[in-house]
């Protein structure tokens, strides 16, 4: 390790900084949220400087560097365009053994910036000791993406209360306390933005806390479980959020849809549970509701990971109404529901100004039950999207046809949306079933039908526009 990372307490401490450019300007921005005596020296300032030393912000000394402005200086920064005046600002500073920065320089410096993630109190900083700011920036980058908005609030929320907590429990309990509140209900709460319910629940277990350190045995404090929508595969496409959640929880319980590399964004240390159903097993779903329960009850945070959106077709409005039912807290958060990502993935627009004016969401399973209008799923100007519908294609297309859809209404057949292994089929809707077949589609795949999939990526309409008979076009 090149440099030791320390925070350094500059708050009215006097601070120069050479140089009244860009570079110059965001070092000053650190140093004033920093709350440094920023002292400017520059013959020419830009613009949003000069404003802030009329605001009294910082101060300027308009004319070149000279080594008697390093009188009761703490800490030095060489921003300046001259590699020289720069140089000569860093031998200065280091005989009088003042900490100093040289953009761009890591020779010339006795200290560097790192970049920065700033959710004060809360803050990290990353380095790569000079080597490659770039690489550091881009970790930064993934950091910032881990961590939640209100992450500052958070902070400030603990740090309000770490007195009173420490009035209350001693020095074991209070560990223990900590470790709790941090994963727990309070903190997503406040993370959600409800600060008076935060506030309730944590006075409330740190009541809880303070009996049990009394009796022998304290009861675990609730867990809680999000249900979490995992995209189409991609993890790149997961949301923010459920990647912070999948940081948090203690126990994932995933099923088919989720690919490992998706797993293996959460939390190493999480048990991992395969919850995957065989098609039909209706008890899988009522062992599934169980297990939710059981594991929030025992204080776990429980990520309940499932493909696409938990409330397409996810059973995710089953199981968030058990919960409420066992009075379980909850959380949903949405994903990238397959119908998108296969239309992403295939440049298939599910709307169209001209074309399509809606799009409808199918069940496939509903093709074998008597609960769909296939008169309305069969009109033109729109676009239906079957899920699970692999296995009932020849069914599906007989009923739409049978409710007046055209044979050569155009349909596609997107496999394994946003993976590497994505397939796209296309072909008339009286063709489609026997392309699927013949193509050997495996699972997971969306049947779409309408007009817009004839829309292929230069935006020509291939079977609206050209000849589009019953051949099949793969
Ligand atoms: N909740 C999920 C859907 C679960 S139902 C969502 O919002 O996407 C399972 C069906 O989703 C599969 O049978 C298939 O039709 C579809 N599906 C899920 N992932 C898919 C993918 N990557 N590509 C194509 N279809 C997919």
């Amino acid at each position: 390790m090149d440099y030791l990372p320390v925070f350094l307490r500059i708050a009215d401490a006097p601070v120069l900084v050479v140089g009244g450019g860009r570079v110059a300007a965001r070092k000053i921005e650190w140093l004033l949220k920093a709350r440094a005596r920023v002292t400017v020296v520059a013959p020419e300032l830009l613009p949003e400087l000069t404003e802030r030393v009329r605001r009294g912000e910082l101060s300027c000394l308009p004319r070149p560097f000279e080594p008697a402005q390093l009188a009761r200086v703490r800490l030095v920064v060489a921003a300046s365009d001259d590699p020289q005046a720069n140089a000569a600002v860093s031998c200065a500073a280091r005989e009088r053994q003042i900490p100093v920065n040289v953009v761009d320089s890591a020779e010339l410096s006795t200290f560097i910036f790192p970049a920065i993630i700033d959710r004060s109190p809360l803050v990290v900083a990353v380095s790569s000791a000079g080597a490659a700011p770039v690489l550091a920036r881009r970790v930064r980058e993934h950091i910032e993406a881990l961590l939640p908005a209100r992450l500052g609030a958070l902070a400030r929320f603990l740090g309000a209360r770490r007195a009173a907590v420490a009035a209350a429990l001693g020095a074991l309990a209070r560990r223990a306390f900590w470790e709790r509140i941090v994963g727990g209900r309070a903190a997503s709460q406040l993370l959600a933005g409800d600060e008076a319910s935060a506030g309730r629940t944590f006075a409330a277990e740190l009541a809880a806390a303070r009996l049990a350190a009394g009796a022998a045995t304290g009861q675990a404090a609730p867990g809680e479980v999000y249900l979490i929508g995992a995209g189409p595969g991609d993890p790149d496409l997961l949301t923010l959020r459920a990647l912070q959640l999948l940081q948090q929880a203690d126990v994932i319980l995933h099923d088919r849809l989720v690919p490992e590399s998706i797993l293996e964004r959460a939390r190493r240390d999480a048990e991992r549970i395969f919850v995957g159903k065989e098609t039909g097993d209706h008890a899988q779903q009522s062992r599934i509701n169980d297990l939710l329960v059981e594991l929030a009850r025992a204080g776990k945070r429980v990520a309940r990971l499932k493909g696409g959106d938990p409330f397409i077709f996810g059973r995710g409005g089953e199981e968030a109404q058990v919960l409420a039912a066992h009075g379980i807290p909850y959380r949903v958060v949405p994903g990238i529901t397959a119908a998108l990502g296969a239309a992403a993935g295939s440049g298939i627009p599910l709307t169209h100004r001209r074309l399509a004016h809606s799009v409808t969401f199918v069940s496939g399973h509903a093709a074998l039950e008597d609960t769909l209008d296939w008169r309305a799923l069969a009109r033109t100007h729109q676009t239906v999207v079957f899920y699970m519908g692999v296995a009932q294609l020849p069914r599906i297309v007989a009923r739409l046809r049978a409710a007046g859809a055209n044979a050569e209404l155009p349909a596609a057949i997107v496999a394994q949306a946003t993976l590497a292994t994505e397939r796209v089929l296309r072909a008339p809707l009286a063709a489609i079933a026997t392309l699927a077949l013949r193509e050997q589609v495996a699972a997971p795949a969306l049947l779409i039908v309408g007009e817009v999939t004839a829309l292929c990526a230069t935006g020509a309409l291939a079977g609206i526009l050209g000849g589009g008979g019953l051949e099949a076009v793969a």
